[in-house]
């Protein structure tokens, strides 16, 4: 495999195109589209019309005649066709941490309800901290016990005073993802119900809702959706589930008759109710242009082919990493199965890997560090893998750019090891 091989393979990639739907700053090799993904060139015009002729010129009046009202539920839709939801059961609306509490509120009151005497929430030890500290409030709340425990135990720890399994589906840190299909049964088979995050899925990774049988998910619009910083992010809710329970977040835009208002709540069927209250508009149409990025690849191929592209775009990273910095102590953590990973890659080392992440980001290389626990989980070196507009000779030169970081130890140097607020 030379350079030369990796030009040949952009030449002939189905979804090369798709990169020019991008703003891809020049001397930018950007691998944290799983973090933050990149600016849409739609989205700095649609933003503009939304403020300048939407707002500014017809204000008010464009809650009906620019659909604002409708944009949650129309951008869910958008969305829903990623995961195997169907159109009606998906919104897009607040952010993720907000969703899943609404949605674990809803499955243990499900819980309650059809199992009474269920105690217990288990979770991935390993899973993203938000996800933990949301569960663990509710647990607080309700008087009920949360189990951590390693992916390994999962299957283990499903007894039957398990309410709820809440799992994301892609690991963040290690990139490991998730069997849904196995996982959604076994925890059904346990009496349990299940709530996936999509965080690092949608957009990234074929997902089937409908087939996998799942109760709940939340997901993440700024990720791989390419929404922007905050974007809004989403929550689907089952058909045999979403009129069963208030959300426990009832606000006037999850009420069946907003604007009769009434004192009392009467909420909407189906998926409206995961609404709160009045959402951000502007935020909603730069996500509608993230989501339509993803969605230009279906004449292409559509999820299936941005897959393929991933996991090729990863396996030439692992493969180059392994040859050409052989000698510099980096460990693939990610699983090298294509069924049991996402969309990104890391790297453990035992020291340097927040400096040596600094120093790529110095020479245009972006990709993050992050934190390990000091016992079983190591400092990472994170790398994402965006398939919409990355290519391989981007993979070829950043691998090239972190052989001499580690070669010229430049990594050492004092600059490199200060410490952002955020890393
Ligand atoms: C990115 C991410 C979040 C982010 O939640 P916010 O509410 O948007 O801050 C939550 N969960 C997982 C698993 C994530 O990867």
């Amino acid at each position: 495999m030379t350079r030369n091989d990796c030009q040949v393979l952009d030449a002939q990639d189905p979804l090369a195109a798709l990169r020019d739907l991008f703003t891809v700053p020049a001397g930018v090799i950007y691998l944290d589209g799983n973090s933050l993904g990149a600016c849409p060139k739609a989205a700095p015009d649609r933003v503009r019309d939304v403020v300048e002729r939407e707002w500014a010129v017809d204000l008010i009046r464009s809650w009906n005649t620019a659909g604002w009202f409708e944009l949650p539920r129309r951008v869910g839709d958008k969305i829903a066709r990623l995961v195997g939801a169907h159109a009606g059961e998906l919104v897009a609306t607040d952010s993720t941490s907000i969703n899943l509490y609404k949605v674990l509120a809803a499955a243990l009151n499900i819980a309650a309800a059809d199992r009474p005497g269920c105690t217990r929430i288990v979770s991935e030890r390993s899973n993203f901290p938000t996800d933990l500290y949301i569960a663990e409030s509710l647990c607080r709340e309700r008087g009920l016990a949360l189990d951590l425990v390693e992916p390994a135990q999962i299957a283990g720890a499903l007894a039957s005073d398990v309410a709820v399994l809440t799992l994301t589906h892609v690991n963040y840190r290690s990139g490991a993802m998730h069997d849904m299909l196995g996982v959604t049964a076994a925890a059904h088979a346990a009496g349990a119900l299940v709530v996936w995050d999509l965080a690092h899925s949608a957009g990234a990774v074929p997902v089937d809702l409908h087939a996998a049988d799942a109760d709940f998910a939340v997901g993440c619009g700024y990720k791989y959706l390419n929404g922007g910083p905050g974007a809004p992010a989403f929550v689907w809710v089952h058909p045999r589930h979403a009129d069963r329970f208030w959300q426990p977040l009832a606000g006037w835009w999850g009420h069946a008759a907003p604007f009769e208002f009434t004192p009392d709540y009467r909420p909407a069927a189906g998926i409206a109710r995961y609404q709160c209250g009045t959402q951000p508009i502007i935020s909603l149409a730069a996500l509608e242009c993230g989501v339509d990025t993803v969605l230009a690849a279906e004449p292409c191929g559509g999820m299936a082919a941005l897959r393929e592209k991933s996991l090729a775009l990863a396996d030439l990273f692992i493969e180059l990493v392994e040859r050409r910095c052989a000698s510099h102590g980096l460990a693939l953590v990610t699983p090298r199965d294509h069924a049991r990973r996402g969309s990104q890659v890391c790297f453990s080392r035992s020291d340097g890997a927040y400096a040596i992440v600094q120093a790529l980001i110095a020479r245009g290389v972006i990709g993050d560090f992050r934190a390990g626990d000091g016992t079983l989980h190591p400092d990472i070196l994170r790398f994402g893998f965006a398939p919409l507009y990355l290519r391989f000779v981007d993979v070829w030169d950043a691998v090239e750019q972190l052989r001499d970081v580690l070669e010229s130890a430049e990594w050492r140097e004092a600059r490199f090891q200060q410490r952002a607020a955020v890393t």
